[in-house]
């Protein structure tokens, strides 16, 4: 494999199951550009964690080869990356301002390092904290925190909203737009939720089925997606509408609150449904036009 200078992670023919069971990935290829803030989507127990692990040597893979930024696992891991994958290894009867020390001495990073990562998890204040009255929020900063102390140019962060109330949610998403553009950091995050992908990413990769079912900028996801809309009506009556449509060659279904959804392949679509619907003596009361597919998108990778 060709090192590749604008890859912070390159990922070639991973294959990785637990000593047993049923490949978790396959086959499976990845891309993390320098310089993006990179979300791994995917459902609860897809295999998300598992696979950062294996990016970073914690889980032996039984085929495949990765570059980190440029170099093998080996050389790159420890100095070069930082990670928040579980729980962070705090010490709950330590302030955070010593939990850091106990870290930068490990690490052999210089003291003053310490009240800049403070600063930057908004920390400041509560640094001389014991841990165990930190709340969810404060121990995922501080996780944070321990995992960029050394300066890492590549940072991954398993679910970093897991668990956080909207106020944290929030204060998170900050915090990884900082790091990547103040600090220069490439992030990998994983999560769950398309919504927390796109309003925090430049990039996405969805894994379904043991591989990368989508992966490039979310730019590309949208306009690749954008082919498509869905349209969501409420006529009268609807049961004899949605037969007609049906019947006509559409995807329509019940949709909320007694209406319909169907999926149209453009908008020169629109105006057939409605002569259809006309013509059959049907009320069209509502009429409401969606383009951004994503998430449906994202759903039908689960179908
Ligand atoms: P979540 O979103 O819930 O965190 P995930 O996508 O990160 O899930 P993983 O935690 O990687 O998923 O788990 C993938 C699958 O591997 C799950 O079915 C899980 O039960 C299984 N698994 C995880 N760890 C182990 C292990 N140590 N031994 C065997 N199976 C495991």
């Amino acid at each position: 494999m060709n090192a590749n200078d604008q890859s912070a992670v390159q990922a070639r023919g991973l294959h990785f199951a637990y000593s047993g069971e049923k490949a978790i990935f396959s086959g499976l290829e990845m891309d993390v550009p320098l310089g993006s803030v990179y979300g791994l989507l995917g459902a609860n127990g897809i295999g998300k964690s598992t696979l950062m692990k294996a990016l970073v040597g914690l889980l032996p893979l039984q085929a495949g080869r990765i570059n980190l930024l440029g170099g093998p696992i080996r050389q790159k891991a420890f100095q070069d990356v930082g990670l928040l994958i579980e729980q962070p290894n705090i010490y709950p009867h330590l302030s955070g301002v010593d939990n850091l020390l106990v870290m930068a001495t490990y690490r052999k990073t210089e003291r003053s390092r310490v009240s800049e990562v403070l600063n930057l998890v908004g920390l400041e204040e509560a640094g001389n904290k014991q841990v165990r009255h930190y709340s969810t929020g404060m121990k995922q900063r501080l996780g944070i925190a321990l995992a960029i102390l050394h300066r890492p140019r590549l940072l991954l962060l398993d679910e970093p909203a897991n668990g956080l109330d909207p106020v944290g949610i929030v204060a998170i998403r900050r915090l990884i737009r900082a790091l990547n553009q103040e600090e220069g950091m490439t992030i990998l995050l994983s999560s769950h939720l398309l919504s927390e992908v796109e309003q925090s990413c430049t990039h996405l990769g969805i894994l379904a089925r043991g591989r990368l079912a989508y992966q490039g900028s979310l730019e590309g996801a949208r306009s690749q997606l954008s082919q498509g809309l869905r349209l969501r009506l409420h006529c009268n009556p609807t049961g004899p509408a949605l037969d007609a449509m049906r019947a006509a060659g559409w995807k329509a279904d019940p949709g909320e609150n007694g209406g319909l959804q169907l999926l149209l392949s453009g908008k020169p679509e629109i105006s057939q449904v409605i002569d259809l619907l006309r013509g059959a003596g049907i009320d069209i009361h509502e009429l409401i036009i969606e383009e951004d597919r994503l998430e449906d998108f994202f759903l039908s990778l689960y179908q």
